[in-house]
Formats: C-alpha cells, sequence, structure tokens
C-alpha cells in the first residue's frame, strides 16, 4: 500500500557551489515528485546545529555543521505516493562511493559529509524538518493546483 506523502530535501551547499542545481531539480521532477515549496537559505550555526541535533554526539557533527554553514542551502518540500522512502532511493547510500549508479549521491556527491543532498528519513522526522523551513501557508495544495503526473 503506498499513499501521497511529503518529504523534505536539501540541496546541500556543496552541490550548489558545483553548479548541480539545476541538474538534481531535474533528476527529482522526472522521478514523478513534485516540488510544493521550495526556497535558499544560508543556515546560521545555531540553526545547523538545530536541524542535525541528532547526531550532536556524533565525531563528524562539528565538521559537518562547518561544511552545512559553508554556503546557502535549497530547502524543498516533495509530494509523491510514499515520497519518503522513495526519495531516499533516488538519493543513494549516505557515502556516494557506495551509492547505486544513477543515484543522487553517485552522480553528484564529493565524499559521505559533501553528498549533494538530505532527505527525510521518518514521517515525524519529515514533519519536523517541513515545518523548520515552512508554514503550511508556503507550501502549495497540489492536487487542487497541479495537473497529475502522467
Ligand atoms: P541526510 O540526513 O543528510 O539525508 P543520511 O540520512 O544518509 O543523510 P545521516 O547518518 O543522517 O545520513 O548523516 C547526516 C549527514 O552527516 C550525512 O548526509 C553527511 O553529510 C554527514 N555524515 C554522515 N556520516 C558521516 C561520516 N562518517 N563522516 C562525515 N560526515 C558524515
Ligand atoms: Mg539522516
Amino acid at each position: 500500500m503506498t499513499r501521497r506523502e511529503r518529504t523534505l530535501s536539501l540541496i546541500k551547499p556543496d552541490a550548489i557551489a558545483a553548479g548541480h542545481t539545476g541538474k538534481i531539480l531535474d533528476h527529482i521532477t522526472s522521478a514523478g515528485f513534485q516540488i510544493i515549496g521550495l526556497r535558499m537559505v544560508f543556515l546560521s550555526r545555531t540553526q545547523a546545529e538545530a536541524f542535525y541535533y541528532m547526531h550532536r554526539e556524533r565525531p563528524f557533527f562539528p565538521s559537518l555543521i562547518e561544511f552545512m554553514t559553508s554556503g546557502p542551502v535549497i530547502a524543498f518540500v516533495l509530494e509523491k505516493e510514499n515520497a519518503i522512502q522513495a526519495y531516499r532511493d533516488l538519493m543513494g547510500a549516505t557515502d556516494p562511493a557506495k551509492a547505486a549508479p544513477g543515484t543522487l549521491r553517485a552522480l553528484f556527491g564529493q565524499n559521505v559529509e559533501k553528498n549533494a543532498v538530505h532527505g527525510s528519513d521518518s514521517p515525524e522526522n519529515a514533519r519536523r524538518e517541513i515545518a523548520f523551513f515552512f508554514s503550511e501557508a508556503e507550501l502549495i495544495p497540489v492536487q487542487s493546483t497541479f495537473p497529475q503526473p502522467v
């Protein structure tokens, strides 16, 4: 059983700096995801620490915060059937070297930290992460506004 679902994605600073934004968005929309909200944000240290607070005890946390505040990110909300898992599949494994061919991280990631994109990993985290970047009023009621995907 699949149902229409929302997930939060980020294009990370490495991919924006490398000029991959357009290609990444093309892959995502070609895979049938609908973008229902999008903004560019230069995260403060406090915001980046709050977004990744679940990793605060990990050895890579200071470096991750440094990276995520090294340039702007593009945050967007995707909607699709089973969007959370479907987008994790499109992104590929955390380490681009281990990501399946054709996935966003295999195509655009540099290493396990600078891995081009983020995607929510559960419905609870999707709700939290969407609310971190967007109010409900900023999201487009996609079913009533856009033609359905073919
Ligand atoms: P994301 O949460 O960004 O979608 P993920 O769920 O695949 O990625 P997490 O385990 O949640 O991976 O790690 C969050 C982020 O921290 C990774 O995307 C990556 O940028 C960084 N990271 C994870 N593991 C490492 C590591 N071993 N060394 C350096 N950075 C890491
Ligand atoms: Mg994660």
